[in-house]
Order: structure tokens, then sequence, then C-alpha cells
């Protein structure tokens, strides 16, 4: 969904190894779940998409609002500097990031916390980043002492928690259900005729349907739709959800999304542009649109609360981001101006990320609207 050029793009070597492994993968256990030919594609150790190159920015293949401008990491920690005051300044606290990227947001929130909320820097930064390369680039950009980088969210510390996740949740892989007359199938991936493709498996059982939050008993459902589920992160979110329940704290999620998952929201995307999910598997970025109700349930599983989804646009702009980019905008030349707006544009313009990118807060159980959303906000 990100504006997602490739002037290196990588040897084609590693595509044709994912492809490889795939088809051989296919030829022993036969067609895979959508969800595991997603973690092949990203996650390979040697091959995958995210394991081997830097994906983010003008030179990559996509681009996040992280990215876009400086304005949106400092909101973000205006933010959680805002919770972290409200919840007494907790010196035992830690500072998480889900899928830091570059690291530049994690960066524009320091920077603004050296000024307002300088307690936090001195905070634990505890990192989940499956990525080499990309630790690699996030301890360049965050020069803070005390990182801690975490393969998953198991190992962060059972303390309270002020976190961050910008378009994280889109990229752990996801299952597909496709209806047929009178159930949902999954929907998985084979070889036919030499090439990938998808093929119809084995009905979703009770506790399958269950869990997707579905039944059998639709009467108004198109032939061929679809349905989706992330089966990684309902126990991420108990993770963080479970941590601001006990001990306090405060998580922004923001990704491209809706509030339901009848939906076939797969897509693959290489130097900006779309294209098909089974194009050089291993040189484009996969993402889904996230699922913010089942982001919810988990959190409320968890003993936590969830406050939103908004529009990014709402969100960005209940906080004071036109306030603080005019105020920007005074320290700059005419062509520095017309760049910071044009950066608010693409961060809460509707035709840009404002509407598709949703904002939803993980909160300790209690109520009350915290700042940014508004009492429709709250389920
Ligand atoms: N938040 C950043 C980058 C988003 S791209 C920004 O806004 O610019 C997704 C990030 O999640 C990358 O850093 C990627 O390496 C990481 N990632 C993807 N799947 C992951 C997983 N399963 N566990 C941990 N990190 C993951």
């Amino acid at each position: 969904m990100s504006d997602k050029s490739h002037p290196h793009p990588p040897p084609p070597t590693a595509s044709d190894a994912i492809q490889t492994l795939l088809y051989n993968q296919i030829a022993q256990t036969g067609p895979l779940p959508i969800s595991q030919f997603i973690e092949i594609v990203l996650g390979h150790p040697d091959y995958g998409y995210y394991r081997r190159q830097n994906p983010i920015g003008a030179a990559g293949d996509f681009t996040t609002a992280a990215e876009i401008s400086g304005l949106f990491g400092e909101m973000c920690g205006v933010y959680l500097a805002h919770m972290y005051e409200i919840a007494g300044q907790p010196d035992n606290a830690q500072i998480v990031e889900l899928g830091p990227g570059r690291g530049s947001l994690m960066a524009d929130m320091r920077h603004i916390w050296v000024h307002t909320m300088p307690a936090m820097t001195n905070l634990p930064i505890q990192l989940v980043e499956t990525s080499p390369q990309l630790r690699m680039l996030q301890k360049q950009r965050i020069k803070a002492a005390a990182i801690a980088w975490h393969d998953d969210v198991h190992s962060l510390p059972d303390t309270a928690l002020f976190g961050v996740a910008n378009e994280f949740f889109d990229a752990l892989p996801i299952d597909q259900a496709i209806w047929r007359q009178t159930a949902w199938r999954h929907r998985l991936v084979t070889v036919t005729h030499g090439a990938l493709g998808f093929v119809d498996g084995t009905a979703l059982s009770p506790s399958e349907l269950a869990r997707w939050q579905m039944t059998n008993d639709h009467q108004d459902l198109t032939e061929g739709s679809i349905a989706e589920y992330c089966p990684a992160a309902e126990p991420i979110m108990r993770q963080m959800a479970g941590r601001i329940a006990r001990h306090g704290g405060a998580c922004l999620i923001i990704d491209y999304g809706k509030n339901d998952n009848l939906t076939d929201s797969l897509q693959a995307v290489a130097a900006h542009k779309p294209v098909d999910l089974f194009y050089q598997p291993g040189n484009a970025d996969i993402s889904h649109w996230v699922d913010f109700a089942a982001l919810r349930r988990a959190a409320i599983d968890a003993g936590a609360r969830f406050v939103g989804p908004v529009t990014q646009a709402d969100f960005l702009m209940a906080i004071g981001l036109r306030e603080r980019a005019e105020n920007a905008a005074r320290w700059c030349d005419a062509d520095g101006r017309q760049a910071l707006f044009a950066a608010v544009d693409r961060l809460v313009g509707a035709h840009h990320m404002g509407t598709a990118f949703k904002v939803g807060l993980i909160v300790p159980a209690g109520d009350g609207v915290p700042v940014g959303f508004s009492r429709e906000d709250i389920l």
C-alpha cells in the first residue's frame, strides 16, 4: 500500500533459489498454507526478502510514514511522552518498537524526548526485529547505549511498556480461506504446469472457523469470496497487551487496515509498484491489510484495553500535526515549507495515507478517552 525503485535489483539468483525451495517443498509435502509461503519468501534466513536487503525508502520497494517525514516520529514521540507522564513516569519502564525498519521512527521519537521528556531517553530500548541488515541500520541510526534486539516479543522484559508498531503487523504472514458454495476452504499455494498458483484445500474445521470468527451459515456470500487470518498477530498482541495490563504503559499500532477480515488484501509490491504475488518470490514485499478487530480481541483477552482504530488523519490532526508543521515551517525557506506541507499531505491526505492507515492504542484496562481519540472510538 505504501508508496513502494530498484536502482540496484538484487541478483535474480536469490529468487531462483526461493522458487526451487518452494517447488521442492510442495513436491514433498503438498500444497502450502499461504502463511508458510510468505514465511519462506519474506523470512528465509538466506534468501528471504527482509533478510538480504534494505527494502524501505525511496531506493527500496516501499516508503513508510516514518521515512516520509520526521514529523511522523515526532508526533508519535510526543504522544508516548504524554502517556508516560500520565502513567507517573515509571523509571523501570521499557521502550519497545516492533519492526523498526531503518530506525527512523525511534530516532525521531528520541529527538523529541531529549527536549520534552528526557527521562524517556534513559529507558532501555527493546527492538523486535528479525532482519540482521535492518538491525545494523537501526544501530547506526538510533545511537543509544541501551538497545537490545529481540527475535520476537516473548523475550521482552516483563515491565511497563511504551511502544509503537508502524507497518509491522501488515508484514506478518496471513492465511486465506475461499468460499465454495457451502463452506469456507483453505486457500493453498501449489505448483501447476510449472508455475506457482492457488488451489483449494480442505474445509476449515469448527475450531478454525471460530478462530477466524467465521461461520458456514452465510447465505449471501459470492462464490470465491476470500477471508483472511493472521496466525502470528494474536500471540504478539497478547504478549504486548499482557505487559501493559500488568504493569502499565501504552502502545500505538499504526497500519493500513480495517475492522474485519472478509477481504482479499494480500498484495506484493516491488519498486513502488504492485506485482503479482508469485512474481519473483523474494524480490517483492508481501503484505496485507491488518484486521484491527482481531488485534482488539487479543488485547482484551490479555486483560488490556484497545482504543480505536481511528484514521491516521484524524489521529495526527487531533494530536496537533498541523500546528507542529506550521511551527516548523517558520524556520524553513520557501522550498522547505513546500516540502514540509507536501509531507503532511502524504501523511493525512485521503488520497495518500490519511484514511487507509489506522491508529489503535493498547492501554491498561479502564475508562476515559485517551488524547487523539473520541468517545465514539471506544467500543
Ligand atoms: N516501522 C518501520 C518499518 C516497517 S517495515 C517504518 O515505519 O519505517 C516492517 C518491519 O518489520 C521491518 O523492520 C521488518 O524487518 C520487520 N519484520 C517483519 N516481520 C517481522 C517479524 N516476524 N518479526 C520481527 N520483525 C519483523
